[in-house]
């Protein structure tokens, strides 16, 4: 496998590679990575798109969890009935925190929409459920 130069890059193929890099095995690569990134961070407006692309990354991924979670858990079937129950949070989200700061993140439920934010990085995404049970 040739070396790939990393300068290249935009920084959405590199966010790709960081997250598909295999760190055990590629160690340097890896590093190359977080080098480039990190030289692209320093102008604020680039660093404006990796901030927005990292956590709309995030938030896509923790759609995948959540309609996991709300499969096992009958989720909107128990929030429908119960609302105490709807005021609170699957635990797809008990933990995380921003990919950003790693601050604690702000999650709020509507109709079927959670949105997650950050106050620090004034980010905020919203999460349709994929599945409707109503
Ligand atoms: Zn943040």
């Amino acid at each position: 496998m040739s070396k790939p130069n990393f300068s290249g890059y935009s920084i959405e193929e590199l966010l790709d590679c960081k997250r598909n890099v295999d760190k055990e095995r590629w160690p340097e690569r890896y590093q190359e990575i977080l080098d480039e990134l990190a030289l692209r961070l320093e102008d604020p407006s680039r660093k404006a798109v990796h901030d927005e692309l990292v956590f709309t990354a995030f938030c896509e991924e923790l759609r995948d969890d959540l309609t996991i979670a709300i499969d096992d858990n009958l989720w909107p079937i128990i929030t429908f009935f119960s609302k105490r129950l709807r005021r609170s949070v699957p635990s797809t989200f008990l933990d995380e925190v921003c990919p950003i700061c790693a601050g604690e993140l702000n999650i709020t439920q509507r109709f079927s929409s959670w949105n997650i934010a950050c106050e620090t990085c004034d980010m905020s995404y919203s999460l349709r459920e994929r599945r409707s049970y109503f």
